[in-house]
C-alpha cells in the first residue's frame, strides 16, 4: 500500500447533544479522536452531529469546524425525518450554500428515511449516510426510487451486530449500484471480506464512528483486508471523494426539472448488467 494513499474517515461525530442517555446523544469531543487519527495516518474526516434536539443548530457547529479546518474536515448535515418535516429542504440548502456541508446524515432511531430527505439529496446531489439500525428492507425501496442518490448504509446495516440484518444487507449492497456501506463498528470481519468480494471495493468506505470508536483500530480492520493498492485507495478515501465530486454548489445548478428523470450517475466501476 502506497504511503501516499489518501485516508478519509467518512463517519465521525462532533459537537454536543442534550439527551444525556449515553455518549451518542451527549458529547462527541474530538481531542482524543484527532490525536489517534493523526497517529493512524488519517488525513481527513467527515463530521456530523451526535443525536440532539436541534439539528439545524448542530449543523452550524459542524459548519464552523469545517470552515476553520477546511483541509482536515468535511461535514454532513444531520436531519430528523420526522421532527424536521417540512423544513428539510431549507436546512439542507443552508447546509450546502452557507455552511459548506456536502452530505446528509439521518438515523432510523430518529425516524424512517422520507421522500423529503431523498429529494433534498437529489436536488444537491448529496450522498445520504443513513443508519438503518437493522431495518434493511426499505433500502431496497429508496435505492430504487432514487437511483441517482448515493446511499451509504453504515455498519453493514447494523451497529448492534445483527448478523441476519447484515447478511440481508450484503445482498442489497451487491445489487444496487447506488448503495454503499462503511466499515465502522463492524465486528464480524468475514462479513467485510464478503462485502468487498461480492459488491466490489468501490462500494465500501472506511469509517470509524469516532470519537466513540478508536479510528486507528477501525482503520486496522480495513488494512487487514489485504486489498491491492487500487482497491485499498478506493476504500480508504477514493470512493467517498468520488461521491462528493457530484455535489452541486450553486442553487441555479440545483434544480431537477419538474417531472424530468434525473440522469443516472456514470459509474464505470459498476456497469448496469445487460
Ligand atoms: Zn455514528
Amino acid at each position: 500500500m502506497s504511503d501516499r494513499t489518501l485516508v478519509v474517515d467518512c463517519h465521525c461525530h462532533a459537537g454536543r447533544g442534550d439527551g444525556l442517555t449515553g455518549p451518542w446523544d451527549t458529547s462527541a469531543p474530538l481531542d482524543a479522536y484527532l490525536r489517534r487519527a493523526r497517529a493512524a495516518g488519517i488525513d481527513a474526516t467527515v463530521l456530523f452531529a451526535p443525536f440532539c434536539s436541534d439539528y439545524a443548530a448542530a449543523n452550524r457547529v459542524i459548519g464552523e469546524l469545517v470552515a476553520r479546518h477546511p483541509d482536515r474536515f468535511l461535514g454532513f448535515a444531520f436531519v430528523h425525518p420526522g421532527r424536521d418535516r417540512g423544513r428539510v429542504a431549507a436546512m439542507v440548502e443552508e447546509a450546502v450554500r452557507d455552511l459548506g456541508l456536502c452530505g446528509i446524515k439521518a438515523h432510523r432511531h430518529d425516524g424512517r428515511l422520507t421522500r423529503e430527505v431523498c429529494a433534498a439529496a437529489r436536488r444537491w446531489r448529496l450522498p445520504v449516510l443513513y443508519d438503518v439500525m437493522g431495518d434493511v428492507a426499505p433500502v431496497e425501496l429508496f435505492a430504487a426510487e432514487y437511483p441517482d442518490v448515493p446511499f451509504v448504509i453504515p455498519h453493514l446495516g447494523s451497529f448492534a451486530d445483527d448478523w441476519a440484518a447484515q447478511r440481508a444487507f450484503l445482498d442489497v449492497l451487491a445489487r444496487h449500484r447506488n448503495v454503499y456501506t462503511d466499515t465502522s463498528g463492524v465486528r464480524r470481519f468475514d462479513l467485510l471480506v464478503e462485502a468487498v468480494r461480492r459488491a466490489g471495493p468501490h462500494k465500501v468506505l472506511f469509517g470509524s464512528d469516532g470519537p466513540w470508536l478508536h479510528p486507528g483500530l477501525e482503520l486496522a480492520k480495513v488494512r487487514a483486508l489485504g486489498l491491492d493498492e487500487d482497491a485499498a485507495a478506493r476504500v480508504l478515501g477514493g470512493n467517498l471523494l468520488k461521491l462528493l465530486c457530484r455535489v452541486r454548489k450553486s442553487p441555479s445548478d440545483a434544480v431537477v426539472p419538474e417531472g424530468g428523470e434525473p440522469p443516472r450517475p456514470a459509474d464505470p466501476w459498476h456497469p448496469v448488467p445487460p
